[in-house]
């Protein structure tokens, strides 16, 4: 074997490959180099979506001559000196490899101009060994302003196939830029943006306040309702700082509409992802996410940004507060607003006391849930139906209210299935009962697979603490006795047969199995009670004024009334304006 230090233009295409992956990556770390400059108005340019040329056009406080050849320079910055400073950076960029990583796999060049110079400058490079020295040009203004810097990268990546062919059409190169900028334009409000890309203008942005350049970003042309929520409004000063944007109404397909904000950077990070996730995985469908922007305020020496090239994760070192402060900042927003469903609220929700929310409909008890661990906090939500009038039902489905200014309609199907849910999560979950159990009057058998016997018993004694009397009845079946009564005896067969089959694809630990006392598993829970779900009071049954006020009582008593555990919405208003509009009574 033989080492050999590599030649600096294949390091740096290395390095620089680090960086830059795509057009997107390009227009992050110049629209940062733009905000880091000051800039007020930030233009960005592309052509064929940023694989031909990519210009961003700032008045930020430009650079000097020397300063415009040094920039592209490898770990040239002018945002640190020493190792100290990487506790305390409040700038994007710090590790002054950016431009000179764009300099490794595009032709770049770049007009300056500063406050203090009457002259603007300019230099171009090809690859960053041999880089002339600045010359005068003349150049006019920089978006109104005598004083900033215009970037211009074109070919990128043209001398490396390699590379160039991992790059998507332009269609999709341009969809990943305008989901970078939306980011940094949601960080940053009080700056201007626009992207175009062949002469099309794909956004415009004004400077704005915070919670309308949410709305702009995150609604599209949507008309949802932004409701905004953060920690710090309440007595005690929390240590980290959250706040939340979340357009209440809606939920998306893709994860894009997640935006994630710490410390001012817009960043993509897994924890926070998963934090921010977490309390929405009941109330929507599978394969949808909330559509939601947070922003954390935290202590820098509390964080680590150094930790990827592109600076898009960041390192919490202490990752359980994070996540619990999350956690329950967006808790309690869902219980006091609801779950994405289309809402129009006409009264704002948070006029509504917790005290309200009980005194409709005289039900028995209010809070019957007693948390075995402390962090599970218990959320009163607004009943919508406080005040409201029955006025009856349609499609023996959707049970109607009159409020006044609005319409409430209700899916009971919904309604019990999220009662059903809850009912059996508290019994099973929080108080580690056993469910009553139903004797089946026929013992059902199900199909197994040879493969599937090895682990079977084991994994039976958990459906046994579900409430189940199941046992293995001959090589290739088992047979259940009984069910839990919540059950019903619905399609019974396929629904126990889809039970088993999510048994025996659940990876069970091996202590877990072993060991008598384990914590029911979350994962196997929520398939059993989404079975239990076939079992509800099916759309089409009748129901009678008092059987829907305390169908409606008892949903209003759980934690996450606004959706079944399917994601469906239970509740969904219609304001009168609706009705008029409908019958041309307003223009
Ligand atoms: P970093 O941002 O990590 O410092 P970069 O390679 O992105 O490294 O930029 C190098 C330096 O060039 C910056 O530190 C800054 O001084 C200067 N610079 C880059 N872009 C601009 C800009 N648009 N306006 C003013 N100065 C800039
Ligand atoms: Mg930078």
């Amino acid at each position: 074997m033989k080492i050999q230090v590599l030649p600096p233009f294949v390091a740096e295409k290395i390095a620089a490959g680090e960086v830059i992956e795509r057009p997107s990556s390009i227009v992050k770390e110049l629209v940062e180099n733009s905000l880091d400059a000051g800039a007020t108005e930030i233009n960005v340019i592309l052509k064929n979506g940023g694989i031909n040329l990519i210009e961003v056009i700032d008045n930020g406080c430009g650079m000097h001559p020397e300063d415009l050849e040094l920039s592209v320079k490898r770990h040239a910055t002018s945002k640190i000196s020493s190792i100290n400073d990487l506790e305390k950076i409040k700038t994007l960029g710090f590790r002054g490899e950016a431009l000179a990583s764009i300099t490794a796999v595009a032709e770049l060049s770049m007009i300056s101009r500063t406050v203090e110079t009457e002259t603007a400058y300019e230099i171009r490079t090809h690859g960053n060994s041999d880089v002339k020295k600045p010359e005068a040009v003349t150049f006019g203004h920089f978006l109104g302003s005598p004083h900033g810097t215009r970037i211009q990268v074109e070919g990128l990546f043209a001398q490396i196939p390699a590379r160039l062919k991992f790059l998507k059409s332009p269609k999709a190169e341009l969809t990943h830029v305008r989901e970078w900028l939306e980011r940094l334009a949601l960080a940053n409000p009080q700056t201007g943006f626009s992207l175009k890309n062949e002469d099309k203008t794909i956004l415009n942005l004004r400077p704005q306040e915070e919670n309308n350049r949410a709305k702009a970003i995150l609604a599209d042309e949507g008309d949802y309702p932004l409701i905004s929520m953060d920690n710090f409004s309440s007595d005690q000063a929390p240590s980290i700082r959250l706040r939340a944007h979340w357009l209440q109404g809606m939920s998306s397909p893709q994860t894009r509409k997640l935006i994630q904000i710490v410390n001012g950077r817009a960043i993509r990070d897994r924890l926070l992802m998963q934090a921010a996730l977490a309390p929405f995985r009941q109330l929507l469908m599978p394969g949808q996410f909330p559509v939601l922007a947070i922003f954390v305020d935290i202590d820098p020496s509390e964080i680590d940004v150094n930790v990827h090239p592109t600076k898009t994760e960041i390192r919490f070192y202490d990752t359980g507060k994070i996540f619990r402060e999350i956690r329950s900042l967006l808790d309690g927003m869902i219980a006091k607003q609801g779950a994405p469903a289309f809402v129009p609220l006409s009264v704002s929700a948070q006029q509504w006391t917790a005290q309200d929310s009980f005194q409709n409909f005289s039900h028995p008890i209010t809070s019957f849930i007693t948390p075995s661990d402390q962090s599970n906090l218990v959320f009163a939500s607004p009943n919508p139906f406080h005040g409201a009038r029955f006025a009856g039902m349609v499609f023996n489905t959707y049970i109607l209210y009159d409020h006044g200014d609005e319409l409430i309609l209700l899916d009971q199907h919904a309604a019990h299935e999220r009662v059903r849910y809850e009912t059996l999560r508290k019994q099973i979950i929080l108080n580690g009962t056993i469910p009553p159990k139903q004797e089946l009057l026929l013992p059902e058998s199900v199909h197994i697979m040879q493969e599937e016997f090895p682990g079977l018993e084991s994994r039976l004694k958990f459906l046994e603490k579900l409430g189940f009397g199941v046992e293995i009845f001959s090589e290739s079946s088992i047979l259940f006795r009984a069910v839990p009564a919540a059950w019903g005896t619905d399609s019974l067969r396929v629904r126990l047969k889809n039970l088993i089959d999510k048994l025996m694809s659940y990876e069970l630990q091996e202590n877990h199995v072993q060991n008598d006392s384990v914590l029911m598993d979350e994962q196997l829970f929520e398939t059993l009670a989404s079975e239990a779900c076939h079992s509800a009071v099916r759309a089409g049954d009748s129901l009678e004024r008092s059987e829907a006020e305390a169908l409606i009582a008892r949903l209003f008593d759980c934690e996450h009334p606004w959706n079944c555990p399917h994601g469906r919405p239970t509740v969904v208003k219609i304001p009168r304006g609706k009705f008029e509009e409908w019958f041309q009574r307003k223009i």
